[in-house]
């Protein structure tokens, strides 16, 4: 069976035997340097050395001059060791080496590599004990460690997988809690909201207003006509509303005293993605402070999905208002993606999500 491995380089090498390498002429570490040569780029096989490590094969026709100063040392210090394998290596500076991309082990393993030949270089620590250096260019790729315990490979969020469900039952925990919690709302006060806009951006204009209460009344449903806008072809094809449709309609400025009644009455103000809805809607405040205050009111129902699902449904990768109603097996009322239908699923996985929202903590002598 013939084996390979994979260098951090990315090179696949193929294991072969002595007399394989030797029919090819390939050449080991120690030959090249008595030739003084550099091998140019990775190795072209390897095969399992005398004592379980690993020796590099390099193919004749890819090799270049080595530097002078890798066989030419010009301080005076040479010094030689003999491994166990019979390969003699040269003593040079911390530098020197770096400079043929050799590196201590730790080193290397601080960069998540793994050695499996032996030493190529060495140098001397001041108390006279060696340090050996690897080729970074032969190491393999290690995997990448729990950021936890350190012990096991990483399963998902830097995690391995039994720290990982730790994690996870400890959020889930807090979710639950979050979620089960008894809010004690008032319907006629928790008001859901979905605006359609002329387009994606933020100098796009609101076109439609949906409001309903939790008790499911109409709170306001009304379109709206833009005052900077006169087409938008590309959002037309998702909401339907056309120019025509609006031209009639009150502008938001004309709709902005009861808009701000409305908010006013209310405790909370949700939506699905609410982000890009309070970003439009805002501007019916002037001032930072009033939009602080309508921003402290609201929610997001699509984040409080999300945070649900990474807690109990990994299977869930989509997290549309769609996902979220088919995750809790509601029916849309009406036309799907109409305001209206919208803002009564929102306010349906909101229920699910939270199904003590509307109610008091039970007394506790009950
Ligand atoms: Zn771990």
């Amino acid at each position: 069976m013939k084996e390979s491995i994979r260098l951090r380089s990315g090179a696949t090498v193929p294991q072969v035997s002595y007399r394989e390498a030797q029919a090819k002429n390939y050449l080991d570490r120690a030959t090249l340097k008595l030739m003084h040569l550099a091998p140019d780029g990775a190795p072209a096989a390897y095969s399992e050395g005398k004592n379980g490590g690993v020796v590099f094969w390099f193919d004749p026709e890819k090799l270049t001059e080595s530097d002078p100063e890798l066989w030419y040392a010009p301080d005076a210090r040479q010094e030689t060791v003999k491994l166990e394998s019979g390969t003699e290596i040269e003593r040079m500076s911390m530098r020197r080496a770096a400079s043929f991309g050799y590196y201590p082990k730790e080193r290397l393993t601080a960069m998540h590599l793994e050695v499996i030949e032996e030493p190529v270089a060495f140098t001397r620590r001041r108390d006279k004990e060696i340090v050996y250096f690897y080729d970074k260019m032969t190491t393999l790729r290690m995997p990448l460690m729990c950021v936890k315990c350190g012990k096991d490979v990483r399963f998902k969020k830097k995690l391995c997988r039994a720290c990982y469900e730790e994690d996870l039952a400890v959020r889930r925990a807090e979710g639950d809690a979050h979620r089960n919690a008894y809010y004690g709302m008032d319907r006629s006060r928790v008001l859901f909201f979905d605006l359609e806009l002329t387009g994606f951006y933020d100098h796009d204009e609101i076109i439609s207003i949906s409001i309903f209460n939790a008790l499911g009344e109409k709170i306001m449903d009304t379109l709206v006509r833009p005052v900077h806008t006169k087409k938008w072809k590309r959002t037309e094809k998702i909401h339907g509303i056309t120019p025509e449709m609006v031209k009639d309609a009150q502008t938001l400025e004309e709709l902005t005293p009861q808009i701000k009644e409305i908010f006013a009455g209310a405790d909370n103000l949700i939506a699905y993605g609410v982000s890009t809805d309070y970003s439009h809607i805002k501007y019916i405040y002037a001032t930072e402070k009033e939009r602080k205050a309508l921003h402290s009111k609201i929610r997001c129902c699509a984040n409080e999905f999300v945070r649900y699902i990474h807690e109990h449904r990994p299977d869930i990768e989509h997290a549309s208002l769609t996902d979220a109603m088919a995750c809790f097996g509601i029916e849309w009322d009406g036309v799907a993606h109409t305001s209206i239908a919208d803002t009564i699923g929102c306010m349906k996985v909101w229920e699910k999500l939270f199904p003590h929202y509307y109610e008091n903590e039970p007394e506790a002598n009950e």
